[in-house]
């Protein structure tokens, strides 16, 4: 019998990356859940639905921030489960900043988990991923797509992913790994509920009825992209941008 497929994911403690674990345990892999240290979202939430769901995972510490911290955590993924196939650089951060004023601090600081934590996370794992393997980062519609006022270091990072996945996709492809980006609209998360950094509840549910679908989405509708990228059905797709947005970006 084949081995079963282990994904690791970063930021599985809430929003898209929980449902994104969920997801693919219920599949049949084993899921390793980035929790990253002080995070407010509780990781044994999504141990619990992964369980719930009949699947097999872990969780483990990681702040893609740090090099040391995301080799430990794949090193995490090898110890248990011995191998590992997929890679969701789901992690993410949002901070209102105009950019006039913007410090080298407040830029950094969106840079280093939005884009070098992609970075790191893929190189980490890049080593132990054999043909059949995958990398799925997220991005976004503010630097996928449009850019975003008061968010100018995030729109850079998250354009930055595309290429760095689209580059991956191009280096890794004679190996057989696949490397693609999602690119969401307005998901219901933690972050898009953030009133300071986003748009908050009552933004949401109005830019929702904007939206062609008349709601913004749920992130088992983006968890729902990732398995299909990782499946052997996305086995000819690499370097691709996939957005999921309930076509607000073609309205
Ligand atoms: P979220 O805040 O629930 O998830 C982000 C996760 O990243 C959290 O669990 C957080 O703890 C983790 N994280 C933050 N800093 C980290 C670090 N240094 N190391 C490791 N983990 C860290 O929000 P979400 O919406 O589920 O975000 C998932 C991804 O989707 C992010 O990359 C986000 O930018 C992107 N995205 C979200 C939306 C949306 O509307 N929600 C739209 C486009 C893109």
């Amino acid at each position: 019998m084949e081995e079963r497929a282990v994904s690791i994911i970063s930021g599985a403690a809430s929003g898209i990356g929980r449902a994104a674990a969920v997801r693919l345990a219920a599949r049949g892999d084993r899921v390793v859940i980035g929790t990253f240290p002080g995070d407010p979202h509780d990781p044994a939430i999504t141990l619990d639905a992964v369980t719930a769901a009949g699947g097999t995972g872990m969780i483990a510490e990681l702040d893609v921030r740090s090099t040391e911290s995301v080799a430990a955590f794949a090193q995490a993924a090898l110890t248990a489960y011995g191998r590992i196939d997929h890679v969701i650089a789901n992690a993410g951060i949002l901070r209102r900043a105009e950019f006039a004023t913007m410090t080298d601090q407040e830029w950094d600081e969106v840079l280093q988990v939005d884009l070098h934590g992609v970075m790191r996370l893929a190189r980490a794992a890049a080593p132990y991923l054999g043909s059949g393997g995958s990398i799925v980062a997220i991005s976004s519609i503010a630097g996928g797509v449009y850019g975003w006022q008061e968010h100018a270091h995030y729109a850079t990072a998250k354009a930055g992913v595309v290429g760095l996945i689209r580059s991956l996709a191009v280096e890794y492809g004679p190996h057989g790994i696949r490397a693609n980006t999602i690119i969401p609209g307005l998901i219901e998360t933690p972050q898009s509920m953030d009133p300071v950094n986003s748009l908050g509840p009552d933004g949401l549910a109005r830019a929702g009825r904007t939206i062609p679908w008349g709601r913004v989405g749920r992130p088992e509708e983006v968890a729902g992209v990732i398995a299909f990228l990782t499946s052997a059905d996305a086995g000819y797709v690499s370097g691709q941008s996939i957005t999921v947005d309930g076509a607000l970006t073609v309205a």
